[in-house]
């Protein structure tokens, strides 16, 4: 199933995708969706050009890891880590397809895109094993890691450079686990006005989402809602030459697999 939250006539739903309509249902988050609550169907499906979909959740932590494609250290000539690298971003990075990622001139002039697939928790999650780690997702779906990176190497962690507002579009559905056989085989692509700048799979992931939800879990409880970015693979604007950065007027796609696409625009600061 692919699970979404949308905007009709000012109120805000969640529902599942069928036939080219969203299919209402009584859950007010996707959280309810994950213990069960009112997953059955609630009024007429929704014409999905009638309907503007948002970020398919709001989710609790999310938590990314940095260096995570063998082809991502190739690019930036670097060993690749003995083990994840972590960092935060927040609830309130978070926005949906076709919102637009915007920050303040004065703030940054080298924001770049990291295409990404976003891991989902579904349950709560401590100390999993990797064997069964794969059990406490509840989807995937398509994230940009969106970087402002002067700011991410001058500031001397990468707090503020990757968890400012708008900096973690995601969607636009989590498609549910039972559609994804395996995680570590997904094409992954990032467009930035329609030219493809990356270009890769999920198998070139040095840590595999198994491995990154044991090591997370052996300290940090994963909660239902919970998010887990895996990293990007090479190509991201930063390291190539010359370098490409988002101006506004841009837009960027997202697409791993066959989720949808993930498109955003740059638009200008306060927007
Ligand atoms: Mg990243």
């Amino acid at each position: 199933m692919r699970w979404v939250r949308f905007e009709q006539h000012g109120q805000r739903s969640v529902g599942y995708l069928a036939d080219g309509t969203v299919q209402p249902v009584a859950a007010a988050s996707l959280q309810d969706v994950m213990a069960g609550n009112g997953v059955q169907p609630a009024g007429d499906p929704v014409a999905l050009t009638a309907a503007t979909l948002v970020a398919p959740l709001r989710p609790g932590k999310v938590i990314a890891v940095g260096l995570n494609y063998m082809d991502h250290c190739r690019e930036q000539n670097v060993k690749p880590p003995e083990k994840p690298i972590l960092f935060p971003k927040f609830p309130t990075s978070v926005i949906g397809p076709q919102q637009s990622i915007h920050w303040p001139p004065d703030f940054s002039s080298q924001v770049d895109y990291e295409a990404e697939l976003a891991v989902v928790i579904g349950k709560v999650t401590r100390g999993v094993s990797e064997e069964n780690a794969l059990e406490h997702v509840f989807g995937y779906t398509n994230a940009n890691d969106v970087s402002a990176r002067d700011v991410q190497f001058s500031d001397g962690q990468w707090l503020r450079g990757k968890a400012s507002d708008t900096f973690c579009p995601l969607g636009p559905a989590i498609v549910t686990r039972d559609e994804v056989p395996d995680p570590q085989a997904l094409p992954i692509k990032c467009r930035v006005n329609g030219t493809t700048l990356q270009d890769s799979n999920t198998k070139e992931m040095i840590f595999p989402v198994r491995f990154l939800l044991s090591f997370i879990s052996r300290a940090i409880t994963l909660e239902p809602g919970d998010v887990i970015l895996t990293g990007t693979p090479h190509g991201v604007g930063v390291f190539r030459d010359p370098k490409v950065f988002l101006t506004p007027g841009d837009r960027v796609d997202v697409e791993i697999g066959d989720f949808g696409i993930l498109t955003n625009p740059i638009g200008p600061a306060g927007v």
